[in-house]
């Protein structure tokens, strides 16, 4: 086996796949090719060379281990996919085609998500929600089962016990632990998360929690009251002027490709694509306005930033591959700026008592993603352990309704669920990435997005791509290991500080 020749076919291969991504999701290019673009490069894909990279790891020592160990994941994930590829392309078209009627009009699956998070109505809202969850039933789950029960037989043939072995082997992350941290902060905030979510759910909506179903929280979260601080003509120009105080100038990256034209196929939500890594990285927005575009076009232009920034000359390991948990912390660092009072007053001139109010909100919002995400990894073991998929239904409505103390609907049981335990990615983001705001506060107080000397902290940080996991960026900051407790603290922090 040729490893640099593997390496280079394998920059090429996601370099084609996330051009491929843009030009669909940009809407440029009506169809989508994967199973293409998985065929040209089939080689990267065989048994073989999934075993010949783990004795190659096996045997190496230091950086050549971590980036044997990358290769790996890569090539891991890659390869189980291999036979289900169709059946996704198969998937993504049902799923574009599915309509479902509302008040005698057809309306697509993917559109009724945005009827449901705008009807202000309950008894509209649960008609709507039940439609989507019948449909989810009968026209999607039957191909989700043969896709999950696919990927797991993969995973045996990889030689795995089972998925959830496979993943904790390939990310090097102790899942199980991490899902005792998630119990933790599921137990330490469920008072106040009764207290204050229940609260706020029944003044913005009149809903009682204990009436109350999933379909009410993306109404909730919707928070049209909030429209007029969150204007789509000033999007762009937002981050553009939040960069320059930090010293970034986003004109002058010429590696970034700004996509904001509007066109009729462009995904409604904001995305980054890194085709070349620091070169070509799309950042592609269609403004609509409201606090969660903001929040997506922030969280996309953390990734921008971050890819933009990575030294091109890394390993390709380094700057391809890796702990997504990263990216996905920097990500959270620029989104959560708008849950920062002063970058509320400063950029949106929001009053300091409004401000107080809007962050309250995000923050109560984010315990009900946290402890979401906690029910998410804790059903997701069960859904990828050993045992077969059938009757996990019932598991799954009754572990994410306790964690949300919402009635969730057991027909999202396949598809309420993240390949390749990225749940588990997310959340140790959600950790590093209260772990570095920890620092950043220290090092350059709670205002950090206004010196020149924090972008440069950042840029820094970014400048190593995918290099260190967050455990290793964090004990260069001082810190002894991701810690559950940051997270915990700041969300309660937040909640109680801002009531
Ligand atoms: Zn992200």
């Amino acid at each position: 086996m040729d490893i640099e020749k593997y390496k280079i076919n394998a920059q090429n291969f996601l370099s084609e796949l996330d051009k491929e991504y843009y030009l669909h999701f940009a809407g440029l290019k009506e169809e989508l090719n994967i199973g293409a673009i998985y065929d040209k490069f089939g080689e990267l894909f065989l048994l073989e060379y999934f075993n010949l990279i783990k004795e190659f790891k096996d045997k190496a020592k230091g950086e050549d281990r971590k980036k044997y160990s990358y290769l790996l994941k890569f090539c891991g994930e890659t390869l189980i996919e291999k036979p289900v590829k169709e059946l996704i392309d198969e998937m993504g078209e049902d799923e574009a085609r599915a309509k479902i009627e509302v008040e005698g009009k057809d309306v697509s699956y993917r559109y009724s998500e945005v009827l449901l998070s705008n009807e202000p109505d309950k008894t509209k809202r649960d008609s709507i929600d039940e439609k989507r969850n019948k449909l989810v039933e009968k026209q999607f789950n039957p191909k989700l089962y043969m896709y999950w029960d696919t990927l797991h037989a993969q995973a045996g043939k990889l030689r795995f016990e089972c998925y959830n072995d496979m993943f904790s082997y390939l990310k090097g992350v102790d899942l199980s632990r991490l899902k005792s941290d998630m119990e933790k902060l599921l137990e330490v905030t469920h008072q106040i998360y009764i207290d204050n979510f229940g609260k706020l759910l029944l003044s913005e909506t009149g809903i009682e929690l204990d009436n109350s179903k999933k379909s009410d929280f993306a109404y909730l979260k919707r928070a049209t009251k909030y429209d007029v601080f969150f204007k789509k003509e000033r999007l762009v120009e937002l981050f553009k002027q939040t960069l320059a105080l930090m010293g970034i100038d986003l004109d002058r990256q010429k590696n970034i490709f700004l996509d904001v034209e509007e066109r009729k196929n462009k995904s409604p939500r904001a995305f980054c694509c890194t085709v070349k890594i620091p070169d070509e990285i799309y950042l592609v927005i269609m403004p609509k306005g409201g606090q969660d575009d903001f929040e997506a076009m922030f969280h996309e232009g953390g990734h921008a930033e971050h890819f933009s920034n990575t030294r091109s000359s890394l390993d390709f390991e380094y700057k391809f591959l890796g702990d997504s948990a990263v990216t996905e912390g920097y990500a959270f660092a620029m989104e959560n700026l708008m849950q920062n009072k002063e970058w509320l007053v400063y950029f949106l001139k929001m009053s300091p008592e409004y401000a107080r109010e809007f962050v309250y909100f995000s923050n109560v919002a984010k315990l009900w993603f946290c402890r979401r995400y906690a029910g998410k990894l804790k059903y997701e073991l069960i859904l990828h352990g050993s045992d077969p998929i059938s009757g996990k239904d019932a598991i799954y409505r009754q572990i994410l309704t306790a964690a949300n103390l919402m009635q969730y609907s057991s027909a999202d049981y396949l598809k309420d669920v993240d390949d390749s335990f990225y749940c588990a990615d997310y959340i140790r983001a959600w950790v590093f990435e209260a772990q570095l705001k920890d620092h950043m506060h220290q090092k350059f107080g709670y205002g950090w997005f206004r010196q020149k000397k924090a972008g440069d902290f950042l840029k820094e940080l970014w400048s190593y791509g995918m290099k260190y996991d967050p455990v290793e960026i964090l004990q260069q900051l001082g810190y002894k290991d991701l810690d559950i407790n940051y997270l915990i603290y700041s969300l309660m922090e937040e909640i109680k500080k801002n009531k």
